[in-house]
């Protein structure tokens, strides 16, 4: 609580706003605090060292130079606006004709009988040339369920899986954090 007190007291000094009873308070507590001795020597001598680099004058232009490099920049929002949209067309395309083949798939058996009762025998040959094929269509999309179910049961295992990682490392990171927290508490303490 002191030492804490101390830094904002040596932030002021170094800024040149210090009153005197905070300077001789930092004073008396700098006496008494080897780590904030140590800390108030480290910053003058920092202070120090840049009150001795020379100044230099920035070139002509500099500021609107470096604004007009930064008009120049495309906007970040709308980058990222741009990719995601893409991004939902792509999947949102890639639905639609998965959506419309398992509709397909799904109501072939309606189709080649509608073909067969209302076509006669103009559509005849086509709709057995259907019906043959139907076995092979049934096959396949079969195939396809069953791929897709597998698939997407592997993505939901492995962002569960994922989900428990990303809660150990959270868990983790709050120990540090606790650790570090309290090591300090102690340090500043002492
Ligand atoms: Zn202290």
């Amino acid at each position: 609580m002191e030492c804490e007190k101390a830094g904002g007291y040596m932030m002021k000094y170094m800024d040149g706003v210090l009153a005197e009873p905070e300077a001789l308070w930092l004073n008396k507590h700098i006496l008494q605090c080897e780590h904030c001795k140590e800390d108030f020597f480290l910053y003058d001598h920092i202070m120090e060292h840049f009150a001795k680099m020379p100044l230099c004058d920035a070139p002509a232009n500099f500021e609107e130079r470096v604004m007009a490099r930064i008009r120049l920049l495309p906007a970040p929002a709308a980058l990222t606006d741009s990719l995601e949209r893409a991004f939902c067309g792509i999947w949102g395309v890639f639905f639609v004709l998965m959506a419309l083949g398992l509709l397909l798939g799904m109501s072939k058996d309606a189709v080649i009988a509608w073909l067969s009762e209302r076509a006669g025998l103009a559509l005849a040959p086509l709709a057995a040339l259907m019906a043959s094929a139907s076995d092979d269509v049934t096959r396949v999309s079969n195939l396809f369920l069953m791929n897709m179910s597998q698939f997407l049961t592997r993505i939901w295992q492995f962002f569960s899986g994922l989900q428990v990682i990303l809660l150990i490392a959270m868990g983790l990171l709050i120990l540090v954090q606790i650790v570090l927290y309290k090591k300090d508490k102690v340090d500043t303490a002492k």
